[in-house]
């Protein structure tokens, strides 16, 4: 599969904590925290039921496999080979059967299967590509016309930087240390150039963040280190 738009480094990274990806109690427990908060918002804006959903950068398939309990059909795609067999094996045990895993550059994809999809989303995977902008290009070309296009990232600053890289990684240790590179995130005034280039409106913008004391994730307004946007394209 050639594509580009990919670091291996940043792949190498996801495929070896793999076989750890459902464990919640491990280096993807924030994953497993943040997704009923956003399940719950794509599914309130993009009413899952009956569409057919793409999720791009899907990794082990954390929210894939939600979002597939909830609409018609899924399809993941990532780069990584190990987490997507991991997502593969996941839902076969969990008998989810609506739902394909393909080993796929957006790019390509949108190439192979433009229009095709209800929802796309691609959280916590821009800040890992050398080129945001034509993932973004590449999710608004394989949305439906009115379909929903939903991004998460990181902000770039230097809270961001205190937050996200030293809170998270060196801290709290919620993640491993060298998970982000605070260069690649992305503010979200970059972010909606990218929508804006890439045709899609920006429909509405959520901050995300932690609370150490109770453990606790929550969607809220401040955009100053996680955040997620839903976008519309054109009917
Ligand atoms: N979106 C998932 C996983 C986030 S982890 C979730 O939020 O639960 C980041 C994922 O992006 C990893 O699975 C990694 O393999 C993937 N990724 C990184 N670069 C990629 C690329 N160029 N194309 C597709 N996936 C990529």
């Amino acid at each position: 599969m050639s594509s580009t738009n990919v670091d291996a480094a940043e792949l190498a990274k996801f495929s070896d904590l793999a076989h750890r990806w459902w464990d919640k109690e491990s280096e993807f427990r924030p994953l497993h925290e943040i997704n009923p908060l956003r399940l719950e918002w794509i599914d309130a804006l993009a009413s899952l039921k009956g569409k057919r959903a793409l999720d791009v950068g899907c990794g082990g398939g954390i929210l894939a496999e939600a979002m597939a309990l909830r609409a018609h059909h899924v399809t993941g795609i990532d780069l990584a080979v190990k987490p997507l067999g991991v997502a593969r094996l996941h839902a076969m045990e969990q008998g989810v059967a609506n739902i394909d895993y393909r080993e796929v550059p957006a790019e390509a994809l949108a190439a192979e299967a433009p229009g095709a999809f209800d929802v796309v989303t691609c959280m916590e995977m821009l800040e890992h590509v050398p080129d945001p902008s034509s993932t973004v290009r590449a999710c608004a070309q394989l949305a439906k016309p009115s379909g929903w296009v939903f991004f998460s990232t990181l902000n770039r600053n230097p809270k961001s930087y205190l937050f996200a890289i030293i809170g998270a990684e060196y801290v709290l240790k919620l993640l491993p240390k060298g998970t982000h590179e605070h260069s690649r995130f992305i503010k979200p005034s970059e972010l909606a150039r990218y929508c804006r280039d890439a045709g899609l409106l920006w429909q509405a913008t959520k901050g995300m963040g932690y609370n150490p004391l109770t453990r606790r994730y929550s969607l809220n307004e401040d955009t100053s280190v996680n955040y997620l946007v839903a976008c519309r394209k054109p009917a």
